[in-house]
């Protein structure tokens, strides 16, 4: 055991590893595995096999420097979409707890908090009153 152990490693000298990316592609190998499960589709076995390899071809890559830059692409990448997946779970919270009026005088949009039922509303940019239900 310790002797393929030692195998692996004097194998993996130089060698590029696991990284982020490479997490992310085993994930989405995964999820592909589970969706295939239920969509007996052959597109999800070309899909399991292209991200599996790619794992291996990255993990044993000898350019290092490549995957590196790739895993830097790919960690400003998710950044990116975490940050514009939180705004839109902001929104949506938002939309949740506000109902958006628009003033019938000058098109204004004004933020109203929901549930105060049938309320007057002022407009702040021309002055207006109307009502509204909340
Ligand atoms: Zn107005």
């Amino acid at each position: 055991m310790d002797n393929l152990r030692d195998k692996f490693r004097r194998f993996m000298v130089g060698r590029y590893g696991m990284d982020e990316l490479n997490r992310f592609l085993a994930a989405l190998t995964l999820i592909f595995v589970i969706v295939h499960l239920f969509v007996r589709s052959p597109v999800f076995f070309w899909l399991e096999l292209a991200s599996i390899i790619l794992v291996y071809m990255r993990m044993f890559s000898r350019n290092t420097g490549k995957r590196f830059h790739e895993n830097q692409k790919y960690l400003h990448f998710a950044f990116y979409a975490r940050e514009y997946v939180g705004n839109l779970r902001f929104k949506l919270k938002e939309k949740g707890r506000y109902k958006i009026f628009k003033c019938p005088d000058c098109g204004q949009k004004i933020r109203i908090p929901r549930g105060h039922g049938k309320i007057e509303i002022h407009c702040r940019s021309c002055g207006h009153n109307f009502m509204g239900k909340s």
